[in-house]
């Protein structure tokens, strides 16, 4: 144990990693906390903001709360502050599936196609690790899903018209998968038996009034001054840590001094910046396990309407097209949109959610021709021409957003089955002391609970050396 009774620790990041590192360290009594984040809000891919009629909350990043159990670190501050009324499991599968020339997929058909993707999609994920382990072969989700939708497609004793509309269902839940795993699936594998990649059960619950609030209620006990806004840091100098504090450069020209530093910048920020951000370098192993990791692309489109255009007893509109293929040819990046969710108390605005290759070319484009193309595909899958434009569009830029640089963490082929474990292991001092820490969802699961707790974990990696064992953590 240190005697330096009140250590100074910086926190890079304000996202829920950096958000409850700061609150767990503030807990245990530590005054020396401060958080330096590099854009004008909290949050990170936290991102609540109001939109559309009412003026309700929307998410532009983080949806759901996965796994809402005791396990779940998010459920239960959620819980705590009672944000989870009216209590609502996301049931995407109500969908209706509708094909390009605006008619309805029969239920029945959509009921077996559903039921035949959750097979594939099961046995590929029991498939991969196998092939891992026993052939050390890695295989992306791609070619294995692609073979084991198609065998089942050719079980079917079923006329040609229900195996093409079979075809065209199972054509949206590709897309599903796509933004659902955060990437092509050409470039996903999976590793179940890694057990930090567990969600746990009991579906997705979304949070009505925004989930800003969990982080608002995390910072209440933070105080004001902590928190920096405005401030990207791009130098961390450890180079003399036996002796002396760390420097900490800001790109305003501002150096902060720290005993310790957590750093939260996802893995998008420190696989471009990890070269001018740490002095000296990262070592090697840690820049190859980061250059093996990488960041998914996903997105959501907001249209507000004067009335409400989907009917009330769907959920969402999946558009079930007769082929997905984009090919090298980005002006199809709308063919990566999985659909419109109707949001939550909100009918007359609508969520629609892209990914991969669409994603990012649809970055490029202006909101209001992204809301054109969306509307001419609703009226197109929708088969109703009066649709009228969008009275609002409402686009997130996850890919470009130069402090974050894409959505979330993805299995990549290069990867080692857990071993971003070494790129969260902290840089010490020779006698082992840590002092640059690294905290995130990539590094111990992909949801915000995940980055939640390796926030935790690294605060009470410093707790632990100045007061002995951490003292219990206040809700
Ligand atoms: C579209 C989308 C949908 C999602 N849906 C869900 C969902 O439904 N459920 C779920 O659990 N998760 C979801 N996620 C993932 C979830 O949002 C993330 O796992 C989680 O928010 C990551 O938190 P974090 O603190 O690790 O990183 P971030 O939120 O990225 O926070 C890092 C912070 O560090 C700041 N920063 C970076 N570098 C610097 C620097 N050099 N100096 C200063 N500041 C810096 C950034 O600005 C950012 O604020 C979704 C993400 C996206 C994009």
């Amino acid at each position: 144990m240190y005697v330096r009774k009140q250590p100074k620790v910086v926190i890079i990041g304000a996202g829920i990693a950096g958000i409850s590192a700061a609150r767990r360290l503030v807990d245990a009594e530590f005054k020396d906390v401060i958080i330096l984040e590099a854009a004008n809000r909290i949050g990170g891919r936290i991102h609540t903001v109001k939109f559309g009629d009412g003026d309700m909350p929307i998410e532009m990043g983080a949806n759901w709360i996965h796994g809402p159990t005791v396990q779940n670190s998010t459920f239960q501050v959620a819980e705590t502050i009672g944000a989870l009324q009216p209590y609502r499991i996301n049931n995407r599968m109500s969908a209706r599936f509708m094909r390009e020339d605006g008619t309805e997929i029969r239920r029945e058909i959509v009921k077996e196609a559903v039921h035949i993707y959750n097979k594939v999609m099961d046995d590929v994920y029991r498939t991969l690790p196998r092939e891992r382990i026993k052939n050390s072969r890695i295989v992306t989700m791609a070619p294995l899903i692609y073979e084991c939708l198609d065998k089942e497609v050719k079980k079917l004793e079923q006329n040609e018209d229900y195996i093409e509309d079979m075809k065209r269902v199972l054509n949206a839940m590709l897309n599903y998968s796509r933004f659902h795993e955060g990437e092509e699936l050409e470039k996903v594998t999976w590793e179940k038996d890694i057990e930090e990649y567990n969600v746990p059960d009991g579906g997705d619950v979304h949070i009505p009034g925004g989930y800003v609030q969990i982080l608002n209620h995390l910072m209440k006990t933070v105080p004001k001054e902590s928190l920096i806004l405005q401030t990207e840091v791009v130098n961390i100098n450890w180079e003399n840590c036996e002796n002396e504090q760390l420097k900490i450069k800001t790109k305003n020209g501002t150096t902060f001094t720290a005993d310790h530093v957590i750093v939260t910048s996802s893995i998008g920020y420190l696989k471009k910046h990890c070269e001018t951000l740490f002095k000296p370098l990262l070592p090697e192993i840690k820049i190859e396990v980061l250059n093996s990791m990488a960041l998914g692309r996903v997105d959501k489109i907001f249209l507000e309407f004067d009335t409400a255009v989907l009917a009330p007893t769907y959920s969402s509109v999946a558009f079930a097209w007769d082929d997905t293929t984009i090919g090298g040819d980005s002006s199809k990046w709308y063919k990566r949109i999985f659909g419109f969710d109707q949001i939550f108390t909100k009918n007359k605005t609508i969520l629609g959610w892209i990914s991969g290759d669409g994603a990012e070319y649809m970055e490029t484009l202006s909101d209001e021709e992204i809301g054109k193309t969306c509307v001419q595909l609703l009226r197109q899958f929708l088969g109703n021409k009066d649709i009228p434009n969008a009275k609002a569009v409402l686009v997130s830029r996850w890919c470009s957003n130069p402090f974050v640089l894409g959505s979330y963490f993805y299995q990549t082929k290069t990867m080692i089955p857990g071993e971003q474990k070494i790129l969260s292991e902290p840089l010490t001092t020779t006698s082992g002391k840590p002092v640059v820490m690294f905290a995130g969802e990539a590094l111990t699961n992909c949801c915000t609970h995940g980055a939640r707790d390796s926030g935790i974990q690294q605060a009470e990696k410093v707790i632990d050396l100045y007061q002995g064992k951490s003292l219990e953590a206040k809700l």
